[in-house]
């Protein structure tokens, strides 16, 4: 057996258990939550009982930044975040537009080195658990938190991203995690060698997927709804994936249905322009199909856009003036949300560049405003 196995044995655990995560201290923990495993490893998972200067929800880039920017200007600064640190960006396997990293940072990279900045700087960190609502109260902004605590703070930061939009086929949903992975493939990828694997869709971060995947994958399969890459794709990655010889890319393609028994094995597909039917064998296939933005648990005075986005500052005046419900004399500052305090960067925000570069200096943008709305001439 190997030493996985072996491991797995002395634990004490089956399969019917996974996973399974054994500590350093012989401690076993067996399909542990988030929260869970956070406590395990000494991370903080509720909040402090004071008021805190600002509440930044998401540890992105978009909010990490603001934990580095907020808590080395002095602010009491406390981040939640319930999944991973570092967002999307995290899942990404090399970024290589980002400043100052000229041959390309792995996400996780990116991350870490982000998380302990702000760490650092004395930021307090609120694992495991999403925020699911936020209230007023008199000049406090009141964040509840699944499991029932409440995070008080004087201003905050939305910086909850966006998640991955579904492919809606519940015979493939049924498979998500085996087989059917939603996102990049920075972690599956080792586990692709030699197999025929599929990304369905056609911008950046399905492009930089296959090419990831091809590393290791005997063949790698681009569904494109299109007729081109040009369009939703960086230049250089269209050159990478046209000159990758395992990656070959099908345009007009849409997944209409797949399955497998226990994991999936098979993918039928559209042709739009023939209307043909196929059903190919199947190892894998990583779907990068756009974002929704995860505002769903925001209250209805904070103003969004149709698809959910967050309207911030200028885009919040219609006709020079302030839209109706605004409370104050003074216009929304620059990243300000319609609730006055409460301030939205990155990804999540109506009209925001889809950037890991962006989402950071929104991010430190945020904080210099924080700072002048605490001063309490913009209140
Ligand atoms: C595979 C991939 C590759 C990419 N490659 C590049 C690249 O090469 N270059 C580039 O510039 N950009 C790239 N991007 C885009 C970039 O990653 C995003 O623009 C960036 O991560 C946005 O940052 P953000 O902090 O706004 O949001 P996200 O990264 O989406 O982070 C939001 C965070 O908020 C958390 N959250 C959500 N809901 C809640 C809640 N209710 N309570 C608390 N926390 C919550 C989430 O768990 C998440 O950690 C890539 C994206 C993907 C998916």
């Amino acid at each position: 057996a190997g030493p996985g196995k072996v491991l797995l044995e002395q634990a004490g655990a089956t399969a019917a258990t996974l996973p399974v995560v054994i500590m350093f201290d012989g401690r076993v923990l067996e399909n542990p939550s988030n929260t869970q495993l956070a406590e395990a490893i000494g991370m903080r998972t509720s909040p402090g009982p004071g008021l805190y200067d600002v509440a930044v929800i998401g540890a992105g880039p978009a909010g990490l930044a603001a934990a580095v920017y907020g808590a080395s200007e002095g602010l009491s600064t406390v981040v939640l975040e319930p999944e991973a640190i570092g967002g999307q960006a995290g899942t990404s396997s090399r970024i290589r537009n980002y400043l100052g990293f000229p041959t390309g940072v792995s996400g996780e990279d990116l991350a870490v080195r982000a998380y302990t900045q702000a760490w650092n700087f004395g930021a307090d960190y609120v694992y495991g658990n999403p925020a699911t609502g936020l209230r007023t109260q008199g000049p406090e902004r009141v964040v509840t938190v699944a499991g029932g605590d409440e995070v008080r703070s004087r201003a905050v930061i939305i910086a909850t991203g966006v998640s991955y939009r579904r492919l809606g086929i519940p015979s493939l949903d049924a498979l998500t995690g085996a087989g059917v992975f939603y996102g990049a493939a920075t972690s599956e990828a080792k586990a692709m060698k030699d197999r025929q694997v599929f990304v369905v869709g056609g911008a950046n971060s399905a492009g930089q997927a296959a090419v990831h995947l091809a590393r290791y994958a005997a063949r790698v399969t681009m569904l494109v709804r299109g007729q081109s890459l040009a369009d939703s794709m960086s230049e250089y990655l269209v050159k990478e994936i046209t000159s990758t010889p395992n990656i070959a890319v099908r345009y007009n393609a849409v997944v209409t249905g797949g399955g497998g028994t226990g994991r999936l094995e098979s993918l039928t597909l559209l042709d739009q322009a023939s209307g043909a039917i196929q059903t190919v064998p199947a190892a894998a296939v990583f779907v990068l199909i756009g974002a929704e933005p995860r505002t769903q648990w925001l209250p209805d005075g904070i103003r969004r856009d149709r698809w959910g986005f967050v309207v911030t500052g200028p885009d919040l005046m219609a006709g020079g003036y302030p839209a109706e419900g605004w409370p104050l004399q003074r216009a929304p500052m620059l990243l300000e949300s319609s609730l006055p305090g409460v301030f939205a960067v990155g990804d999540v925000r109506c009209g925001s560049v889809k950037r890991v570069a962006s989402a950071v200096g929104e991010g430190s943008v945020a904080i210099r405003l924080v700072h002048d709305y605490l001063r309490g001439n913009r209140n």
